[in-house]
């Protein structure tokens, strides 16, 4: 009972507390709580109280605005001055060759040369590239004989002799400083993918190979890309429900297919999470697709209204191997 009395005392100066900020002003009465329930705040005092009150926050205003004009060149200055002294001491070098550049977290002149950006004509489907635009929409004839499960795939680079070692390094080397690079670059080249997309979901490790390899190369990415977009990243919205060998083994995109389908599954936890929304799968390299259109199976099968992918770099090869 006396524990009941002293809660009671505590909970009724916690709710006297709560008025202090109408009171203050005019040194009003603090309003009792029979008197809160629904009313409004008590106006009283004397105009001499508001006039001084109205300097007083006019005054505040004026300083404040004075510090802020002052401190915030200074702050700028600072942060400047120690972004240039960092890099006197460390300089930027290129994420590929380590030659010195101008910006960290970017490629020299000559790794830039020699990386090939997938631009121009794409299919509508899985974005591969075309020779000769045959016109918006068109779908490419791996997509015409096997439809697939995500809305529309993107990838940043070709995967070629260039771009290999600098992906290979991100994604078993440790070198996850590639990865603020290759986030500002797949964030402007997949901007009309990231703006339609509610959340990021990375293609999942499963927990074996994760626990080998410490980190997962696509979360990495996914996670600076959902920082850079400003969209929620949810790691955990696919599961790899059982081990699949590298599709790097595989010997054909049949194989590849065999090899992840039913593999990935959104868990139960998980599925208020991408139901009815667009989902974006965020991955390293994408070959075939048979990994981003299994992980897209799953999205939709746990209800997900629009599923594309974003992929760092793909492998263009002539379109009919793909079938
Ligand atoms: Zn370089
Ligand atoms: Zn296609």
């Amino acid at each position: 009972m006396q524990i009941e009395t002293v809660s009671e005392a505590a909970i009724d100066r916690v709710q006297a507390l709560d008025n202090v900020p109408c009171g203050i002003l005019g040194e009003k009465e603090i309003a009792t709580a029979s008197d809160r329930a629904g009313a409004p705040c008590p106006v009283s005092g004397t105009v001499e109280d508001e006039r001084r009150s109205g300097v007083h926050r006019w005054a505040k205003t004026k300083l404040m605005r004075a510090r802020r004009k002052i401190l915030l060149p200074g702050r700028k200055l600072g942060r400047r001055g120690l972004t240039l002294a960092l890099n006197l001491i460390f300089p930027p070098l290129c994420v590929s060759c380590r030659a010195r550049v101008s910006e960290a977290h970017s490629l020299c002149a000559s790794c830039w040369s020699r990386v090939s950006f997938i631009e121009g004509s794409l299919c509508a489907s899985c974005g591969t590239p075309f020779e000769v635009d045959p016109g918006d929409e068109t779908i490419c004839g791996a997509c015409h004989a096997r439809p697939r499960n995500f809305d529309r795939a993107w990838a940043l680079l070709r995967y070629d002799d260039a771009s290999k070692p600098l992906i290979l390094a991100f994604k078993h080397g440790d070198r996850l400083d590639h990865a603020p690079a290759f986030a500002r670059w797949l964030e402007r080249t997949g901007r009309p993918l990231l703006n339609d997309a509610e959340i990021l979901v990375p293609v999942p490790l499963h927990r074996w190979r994760l626990w080998r390899r410490r980190y997962n190369q696509a979360a990495v990415l996914a996670e600076r890309l959902a920082q850079a977009c400003g969209r929620p990243h949810e790691p955990l919205a696919l599961e790899r429900r059982r081990p699949t060998k590298s599709q790097g083994e595989m010997p054909s995109a049949k194989a590849r297919r065999r090899n992840v389908l039913g593999a990935f599954r959104v868990p139960k936890g998980k599925i208020g999470a991408v139901k009815g929304r667009n989902v974006l799968i965020v991955d390293d390299v994408f070959t075939t697709g048979a990994t981003l259109d299994a992980c897209a199976r799953a999205l939709k099968r746990a209800g997900a209204r629009r599923v594309d992918a974003l992929a760092l770099a793909r492998v263009v090869r002539p379109l009919a191997s793909d079938i």
